[in-house]
């Protein structure tokens, strides 16, 4: 007998809804279907939060946000590639995936589509940092949540100017900020050198340590009764009239009610077999996490030029950055983490290398015109699909488990997912 015919006459477990992914977004959606009064069975080929969940800049941030698709974005990556220490790498490649990729990305960069994106995202982050820092108290998590605002620091008139404009369009979707001089910005954040110009405070934008927060969700998601199946890679499915009837995974099947497919930059293969084709690009990034200076900052930063995050995160400090369209390689480009270090070490007083807690790489799960992929396919009846956040995976993940959640049990959405349709490409 074949190994899939084995496979068959195999023992079954039956379950109600089957989350595919135990990062950020799994977590999100098996605690609220948990609270909807679901049970939930999470699949996660490692251990919980061990994607791009964890070593990143743990922003929540519906202030700001601009996306990446937006007008002279294609001009400014041109400019950055023929630099090796840039913020943006494209391995070069033949590849119909990355051009079609690319392609609605261009097609995203314009004002209209830009500012459109720009207000659904904030109106997603939004209700996600309402949902986040309720879910944080509600279950006592201990994952240095704080809501103090954020900094853009820019070091160019040029940048300072581009931010002054991203502001009146967050502006025009109700939100504020303060342009700062550099004598305010250096009164605000008196760690910094004194290179740049100027920049911006948004007040009320959260920061968290993303993998403390998900493994504390998920810890709470378990007491009420999920179960979490880890190290149990999904291999494959089999459908039967419109839906799937069987998960195929390293550790036994599953047939599952419901399937919600996180799998974060994992999605698209997965998606593939299912004949779900979603625009997903793997976007690396890498982060270096050290001691916090005794003066360190005290709030997070976004270095314009350098797109490079800080975040405090008690006693660490971490710096995030970088964009690397290589696929899933998961090789580490010390060029590349060296341009996270050397902008930290121009901008922050007192950075030292040790003590020096990680150099950690993840791939941000990116759709082309920077907004998630939320929502059923028309095909299979029993799939949701919760992935393609990009950037603001950690911003949106609470906000995603509940919409999911809502979808799934036909209860009123939210907000309106039919901008994050999975199809939208199609
Ligand atoms: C450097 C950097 C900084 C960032 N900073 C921020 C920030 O400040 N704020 C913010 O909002 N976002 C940020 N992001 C983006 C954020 O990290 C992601 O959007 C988010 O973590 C995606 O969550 P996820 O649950 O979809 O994916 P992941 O966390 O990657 O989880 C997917 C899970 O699926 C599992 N899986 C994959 N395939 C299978 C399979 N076949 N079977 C079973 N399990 C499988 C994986 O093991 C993984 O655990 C940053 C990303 C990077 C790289």
């Amino acid at each position: 007998m074949s190994f899939l015919e084995n496979a068959r006459t195999d023992h079954i477990r039956d379950c109600d809804v089957a989350v595919i992914g135990a990062g950020a977004v799994g977590v999100s959606v098996a605690y609220e279907l948990l609270k909807a009064g679901r049970s939930v069975t999470v699949l996660e080929r490692s251990d919980v939060c061990s994607g791009a969940s964890y070593g990143n800049a743990g922003w929540v941030f519906p202030n700001h946000g601009a996306p990446l698709a937006r007008p002279g974005a294609i001009r400014k990556a041109l400019r950055w590639l023929s630099n090796p220490a840039g913020p943006l790498y494209i391995k070069p490649r033949l590849s119909w995936a990355l051009m079609r990729w690319l392609y609605e990305f261009w097609r995203a960069s314009n004002s209209t589509v830009s500012r459109r994106t720009f207000g659904l995202n904030r109106e997603l982050a939004l209700r996600s940092l309402e949902l986040t820092e309720q879910w944080i108290t509600e279950e006592g998590l201990d994952c240095y949540f704080g809501r103090p605002g954020v900094v853009l620091v820019c070091e160019t008139e040029a940048g300072l100017s581009e931010s002054i404009q991203d502001l009146e369009t967050l502006r025009s979707f109700g939100g504020e900020a303060t342009v700062l001089d550099r004598v305010d910005l250096l009164k605000k954040v008196p760690c910094l050198k004194a290179a740049p110009i100027g920049g911006i405070f948004f007040e009320g934008d959260g920061h968290l340590q993303p993998d403390k927060y998900v493994r504390g969700l998920s810890e709470a998601a378990e007491a009420k009764g999920a179960v979490f199946c880890l190290n149990t890679e999904v291999l494959g499915f089999e459908k039967e009239k419109g839906r799937i009837s069987r998960i195929v995974t390293t550790r036994g099947d599953f047939k599952p009610a419901e399937v919600v497919l996180a799998a974060g930059a994992w999605s698209k293969s997965l998606g593939h077999s299912l004949n779900c084709r979603l625009p997903l690009e793997p976007a690396k990034g890498y982060s270096i996490t050290v001691g916090q200076p005794s003066d360190g900052p005290q709030l997070p930063l976004l270095l314009r030029e350098s797109k490079v995050a800080v975040t405090p995160m008690g006693k660490q400090l971490r710096f995030a950055g970088t964009l690397e369209l290589s696929g899933l390689d998961p090789n580490v480009n010390l060029t590349r983490v060296d341009t996270v270090w050397s902008a930290a070490c121009r901008h922050i007083k007192g950075v030292q290398f040790e003590p020096r807690f990680e150099t950690w790489r993840g791939f941000r799960p990116c759709s082309p015109d920077d907004l998630p992929y939320i929502g059923r396919l028309s095909s299979l009846t029993n799939l949701t699909v919760a992935t393609g956040h990009g950037m603001s995976g950690i911003s949106q993940s609470a906000v995603t488990g509940r919409l999911v959640s809502q979808v799934i049990t036909g209860h009123p959405l939210d907000i309106d997912i039919y901008p994050f349709g999975p199809e939208r490409f199609s």
